[in-house]
């Protein structure tokens, strides 16, 4: 029986499934064989839809159909944390199946410390993630950038720090570092995510290590936890996958590959805030930015940490109604409620019809919290620091100094 920490490499043994899975298929037959052996009701997972920057979430209770879901959408930024918490009660009352980047992951943990998604409930197979592109990024830099019809593209993938896309009458790579110089590539949050393998999950798979004769045909595959070693030893066992333990050299070359993502995303980050300015100045960006706000409310409705029945965004005495812009009262309240466990996940900024940077500045919020509180969102169950402040504490406080400014960092 594996254990966590123990790592594979693993293909489906279901030719069909290994020729349409990404690497393999090992993630597809997974999830088939939870479903097939009743180990949950239904999967959860993504599907190609009108063309492959159309990237579907899809609920699949007849195993066959899985098949539909293998390979891997780079242009599918959608976030499937919130889907489980909005269209399956949390997984409250059903055991689902789920593929997950990191961010998706994360998101489901900050819905569970919430009391909002049911972990017990789930089995979450993690993807690693080197980041995804946005479906209209995507054309337009393969129309600008690439010379090619984005209509005639049949199959893109990131690799090697490569962009590379297939289509009718050829291959084309360019580094993902030049399209980004350039002002196209991944999303910005992506360049800041480091989260890349998915520990939290039960199983984490990618290609990152998968060397020698099997590189691009079989998928890395780390055991995360005992429900985890549990489903993929039932798989091999049973003969549905394929796998072997993965070769030192394999091991050592993805661990280089982690850490390198992890610097990059840490330069992206210097960058990034670097460039809001800090106290009133940051504030000023923010606030000014903020203005073209036409309250669509888009980034509430994609965040998986608002969940309120009751926003405090639509109380009256908080935010007039019927005022657009409305006042920056809306977006404080915002950076209250959330940012001490934003994950980066780029909904709120990905969906604003008027590209405010939201997902920048609660990012940046989150870190400057983060570095005085050291908690660290979406990777554990530990509550926020903001969760802990006790109401007569507070009033206390408040009445002593007169100030609701409990840490104020916006101050020069
Ligand atoms: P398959 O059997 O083909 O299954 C793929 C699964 O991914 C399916 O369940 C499908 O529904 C799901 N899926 C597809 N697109 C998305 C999406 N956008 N969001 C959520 N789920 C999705 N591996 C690395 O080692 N390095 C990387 O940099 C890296 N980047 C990735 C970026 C993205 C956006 C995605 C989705 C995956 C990435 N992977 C990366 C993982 C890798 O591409 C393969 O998914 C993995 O090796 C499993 O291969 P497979 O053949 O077993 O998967
Ligand atoms: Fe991947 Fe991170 Fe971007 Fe999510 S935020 S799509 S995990 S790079
Ligand atoms: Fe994601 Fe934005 Fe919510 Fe942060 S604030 S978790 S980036 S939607
Ligand atoms: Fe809840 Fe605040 Fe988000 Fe509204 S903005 S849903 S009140 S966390
Ligand atoms: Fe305002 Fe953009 Fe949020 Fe819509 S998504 S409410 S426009 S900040």
């Amino acid at each position: 029986m594996p254990a966590k920490g123990d790592m594979f490499y693993a293909m489906s043994a279901d030719k069909a499934i290994q020729d349409k899975g990404e690497l393999g298929g090992a993630v597809t037959t997974l999830l088939k064989f939870a479903l097939e052996n009743k180990i949950v009701d239904g999967v959860l997972a993504v599907k190609k839809g009108k063309d492959l920057y159309d990237a579907q979430p899809v609920l699949i209770t007849d195993p066959k159909e899985l098949i539909n879901t293998a390979g891997s959408l780079h242009c599918g930024t959608l976030l499937m944390s919130k889907l489980v918490k909005k269209f399956f009660d949390g997984a409250e009352k059903m055991r689902l199946g789920i593929t997950v980047k990191g961010c998706d992951m994360m998101g489901l943990y900050e819905l569970a410390k919430r009391k909002q998604v049911n972990l017990d409930n789930l089995v979450m197979i993690g993807v690693n993630c080197g980041g995804s592109v946005s479906p209209y990024m995507a054309r337009k830099m393969i129309t600008d950038k690439f010379g090619v019809d984005p209509d005639k593209v049949h199959k893109e993938e990131i690799d090697k720090g490569q962009f590379i896309i297939e289509f009718e009458g050829g291959h084309k790579g360019i580094s993902m570092d030049e399209l980004e110089d350039a002002g196209y590539g991944r999303r910005t949050n992506c360049r800041r995510c480091k989260l890349k393998v998915p520990r939290q999950a039960d199983i984490a798979c990618g290609n990152w290590g998968v060397i020698g004769d099997k590189a691009g045909k079989a998928t890395f595959v780390e055991i995360c936890s005992d429900k985890g070693a549990d489903l993929f030893d039932k798989a091999v066992k049973a003969g549905a996958l394929k796998a072997e333990k993965a070769p030192d050299a394999g091991i050592a070359v993805r661990g280089k590959v982690e850490k390198a993502m992890l610097k990059l995303g840490d330069k992206w980050r210097e960058k990034d805030f670097k460039g809001l300015g800090e106290g009133n100045e940051r504030l000023k960006k923010i606030m000014t930015d903020t203005s073209k706000c036409i309250k669509c409310y888009s980034c509430i409705n994609a965040c998986p940490i608002c969940y309120c029945v009751e926003c405090s965004t639509r109380k009256p005495y908080l935010v007039p109604p019927g005022q657009v812009p409305p006042p920056f009262m809306f977006h404080m309240i915002r950076f209250v409620h959330i940012s001490d466990s934003c994950v980066n996940c780029g909904q709120c900024e990905e969906l604003c019809p008027m590209d405010i940077k939201n997902s920048l500045y609660m990012h940046a919020i989150q870190q400057d919290l983060e570095k005085m509180f050291g908690h660290v969102p979406g990777i554990d169950l530990s509550l926020p620091v903001l969760a802990l402040v006790e109401e007569p504490t507070e009033r206390t406080r408040l009445a002593s100094t007169g100030s609701d400014q409990i840490y104020d960092i916006f101050k020069k």
